[in-house]
């Protein structure tokens, strides 16, 4: 069965749930007597455990090509598929943790992002408006502890483009042998079995890649692959809507959050990430959802004054370079499956994703799914884990990831 965009979808779930709910899905109930650090016992003892030769990536963000490395690293044959053009340029700065530059230094890109992308530059990095305390970890911490709360919890060491770190992570990949297939858009064939081969769709027609060993899906927030296999979301909240812009003035290698009170008394989140090599800023401007509606003209004025508001001096329309009038619709969402079928799993922000204002998405795709990963494929591979098991374990941890990051976000939100 051949499945396409348009033939299967499924409605997510439409509210948020305040946290572990009750065991409607047996995994759900698994989730809630889970502990990530405890040693699982193997299931599925009478199958064949089955290694993981050959993968496809769906996607090249971050997640994707840190997935496609991740496995290369253990003779893993990868295809990477991805829509976009080689060259596209995204410009946010992104803020990153030490953890997640520990898994750079793993992937063998670490120094590579930090000479193209400026040096690591701690001294110089403060939160401006915003000086976040120590919180206090979720209640319940006898049950789990996850990356997650770390992750969130720590300052950034260092802004990057993300553009520099995905040219950083391709070129290794490609040195590694990793194939990319650009342009193309990734169908999923489910088999009878349940697994997933994968078609590339470019303008030159379909190739057929089999039915690989695994299907890593990382294509992003919007996720079409997603809505292939009819994944919802456990949870998810109302969505806030943001105007982001790059600026061409500098203000240094910092990170500015402020919450404007506007002459209405509403309130309006701002944000500018800064760069110790480029002088320019990537702004966030919270903005409603009407702005959708709203010309090209009202948008750039709207990012113009946020962004004079939280860099300190005026911004023009000139000044903007990249993406004045881009919304972007932000939500925190968990995906209710992360393994699908006998093959399928998916990571980044396919998997899950949150409010920019705790800038985490990327974050915990480079330090949990990345782990997560790990264990799933050297499990499979060493003979330890039978691959179903492995792909359950993987669903789990993923699932309480994202839980734990968005309960993290909440309490440092109150
Ligand atoms: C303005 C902005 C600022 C941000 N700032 C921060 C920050 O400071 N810190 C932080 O941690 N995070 C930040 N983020 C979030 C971060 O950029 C994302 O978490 C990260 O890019 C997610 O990586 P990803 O690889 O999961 O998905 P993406 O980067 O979205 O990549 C998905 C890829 O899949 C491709 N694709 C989609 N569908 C298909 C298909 N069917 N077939 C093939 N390819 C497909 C897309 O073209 C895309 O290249 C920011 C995001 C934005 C928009």
């Amino acid at each position: 069965m051949l499945i396409g965009p348009h033939v299967r979808s499924q409605s997510a779930a439409s509210t948020r749930s305040p946290g572990p709910g009750p065991a409607a899905d047996p995994l759900n109930h698994e989730l809630e007597t889970y502990q990530p650090g405890a040693a699982q016992p193997a299931r599925d003892v009478g199958e064949t455990a089955r290694q993981i030769e050959e993968a496809v990536v769906v996607g090249a963000g971050p997640a994707g090509l840190a997935a496609a490395i991740v496995l290369a690293q253990r003779g893993v044959k990868v295809t990477v598929v991805e829509l976009r053009d080689y060259f596209y340029q995204r410009p946010h700065h992104l803020n990153l943790r030490q953890q997640t530059l520990d898994t750079f230094a793993e992937l063998g890109v670490l120094d590579d992002i930090a000479q193209r992308s400026g040096p690591l530059e701690r001294e110089e990095l403060t939160h401006l408006g915003e000086v976040r305390e120590p919180t206090q970890r979720p209640p319940d911490p006898n049950r789990v502890t996850s990356d997650a709360w770390e992750i969130l919890n720590s300052p950034s060491v260092m802004q990057a483009r993300i553009s520099d770190v995905e040219k950083m992570m391709h070129y290794h990949a490609e040195e590694m042998g990793v194939k990319f297939k650009y342009h193309a858009h990734a169908i999923l064939d489910q088999q009878e079995d349940g697994n997933f081969g994968v078609h590339a769709q470019d303008a030159e027609g379909i190739t057929d890649l089999g039915v690989p060993d695994l299907v890593v899906v990382t294509d992003g927030a919007n996720s079409t692959t997603r809505e292939q296999v009819g994944i919802g979301f456990e949870e998810q909240s109302e969505g806030r809507w943001y105007l982001g812009g790059h600026v061409n003035l500098p203000i240094g290698a910092v990170t500015r959050k402020s919450i404007h009170v506007n002459e209405d008394g509403s309130t309006q989140r701002l944000m500018a990430t800064g760069h110790a090599r480029y002088p320019s800023t990537w702004i966030s401007v919270e903005a409603s959802g009407s702005m959708l509606e709203s010309t090209q003209e009202e948008r750039v004025a709207q990012l113009c004054r946020g962004a004079s508001l939280i860099m300190g001096q005026e911004v023009r329309p000139e000044d903007i370079t990249w993406g004045a009038g881009l919304v972007t619709k932000v939500q925190d969402r968990v995906i209710e499956r992360a393994a699908v079928g006998g093959n399928l799993i998916f990571g980044g922000d396919a998997a899950r994703t949150g409010d920019v204002w705790e800038s985490g998405g990327l974050n915990l795709s480079l330090t949990s799914d990345v782990r997560n990963l790990t264990r799933l494929v050297e499990g499979v591979n060493s003979g330890r884990r039978s691959k179903a098991n492995a792909l359950h374990q993987y669903c789990l941890r993923t699932r309480w990831a994202s839980r734990m990051w968005h309960a993290a976000s909440a309490q440092s939100a109150s």
